[in-house]
């Protein structure tokens, strides 16, 4: 069981989560990369994508464990890694272990879900010379940013909103809305015109670390948001039935979800992360998302709504208005419950999930893992 020494693992802001997680990497044998954002900064402070890895250069399988890829989503996945370094463990010398800390530090810094250039980076893995179209949120654009945040103008999306599940239905609505869109820059789950400062980071990496030359790979992606409160849902975008997909549910068991398959809380996506992973990775490893539920689905998108209205609107005047910070607590305490039994959950379960993936990286390859 966690105690209460694991519950301090919880940061208060991300630079309290870069602290901890430095001073957990500190005693270990390995290698830190700090990799600080060229522009982006928090009050004049500079802020950073930390890598460690813990174990061998050589080792021929590696565990990959991201934090902070949604930026405010950082305190969940912060916590999960600086709970494993603490735990001071150093796996065998066949597997190292790599954890990437803060993926969008200026999201984490500022509490947003993305980053310096309101990029989605779960949206922002495309082939940007085959931009897609998303028709479902060009119809939703003007009530998901109005023009105004007023009681008519929230009535009048959330009108617009029913009216559209109505039509289409409840998984085709989340589609439209999140699923991803590359035409309103200042809208939300914006994918972006090109690749960011962390996606390069995570090309970089992969370069680096040699991951796509090694036996075997495992990438754990930690969010928060979606789902039953505390839940850590394992999702896996691989296609249905590849190696990899099969991979994961051997590995992880019968708690891994598949939106392809409509049995996660989770709809289909562009750009995620995750095709980075499949296209370096193809059938050596598995790369899934430990996705831990907070509130409902209806409250995230106001929520988000609510804070890109008034941040647009910050950019836009230079005034940081009470109405944002009252947002942005508001965005911070919806992918974030600051609460003892939500924080033993994302422990809890990330530890389980931390092993899964050692022990699937030590099994002996099975006939269904030779290649
Ligand atoms: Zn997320």
């Amino acid at each position: 069981m966690p105690t209460q020494y694991a519950i301090d693992c919880f940061a208060e802001n991300y630079f309290d989560a870069r602290d901890k997680f430095l001073a957990a990497c500190a005693p270990l044998p390995g290698q830190l990369k700090s990799l600080r954002q060229p522009v982006a900064h928090y009050e004049n402070r500079p802020l950073f994508t930390d890598v460690f890895r813990l174990g061998s250069e050589q080792a021929e399988k590696v565990l990959i464990v991201i934090s902070g890829t949604h930026g405010v989503e950082g305190f969940c996945g912060s916590a999960a890694q600086i709970n494993w370094l603490r735990q001071q463990t150093v796996p065998d010398n066949d597997i190292a272990l790599l954890f990437i800390h803060a993926l969008n530090p200026y999201g984490f810094a500022h509490l947003r879900r993305v980053n310096e250039d309101n990029i989605d980076l779960n949206r922002n893995f495309i082939d940007f010379t085959k931009v897609p179209v998303n028709e479902g949120y060009r119809q939703l654009a003007s009530v998901l940013l109005p023009p105004q945040w007023t009681e008519s103008c929230n009535r009048e999306a959330l009108m617009t909103l029913a009216n559209y599940a109505e039509q289409h239905g409840r998984r085709q609505t989340e589609e439209a809305v999140s699923g991803g869109q590359y035409q309103y820059a200042d809208g939300l789950f914006y994918g972006g015109s090109k690749p960011s400062w962390s996606r390069r980071n995570i090309e970089t990496l992969i370069q680096d670390y040699h991951l796509s030359k090694r036996g075997a790979v495992v990438v754990i992606d930690i969010h928060s948001g979606l789902g039953p409160y505390g839940y850590g849902e394992l999702i896996s975008d691989h296609p249905p039935l590849s190696p990899a997909a099969l991979r994961a549910r051997r590995w992880f068991g019968d708690s891994v979800t598949e939106p392809a398959l409509g049995t996660s809380t989770s709809v289909l996506k562009q750009g995620l992360l995750d095709y980075a992973w499949h296209d370096a990775l193809g059938d050596r490893g598995c790369c899934l998302t430990l996705e831990f539920g907070t509130y409902a689905v209806d409250e995230m998108f106001r929520v988000l709504r609510e804070e890109n209205y008034f941040r647009q609107q910050f950019f836009r005047e230079g005034i940081a208005s009470e109405s944002l910070q009252n947002a942005r607590q508001r965005l911070r305490d919806y992918f974030f419950p600051d609460k003892e039994d939500w924080k033993e959950m994302v422990l809890f379960r990330s530890c389980q999930v931390m092993r899964q993936a050692l022990a699937g990286l030590k099994s002996k390859p099975s006939a269904h893992d030779m290649r």
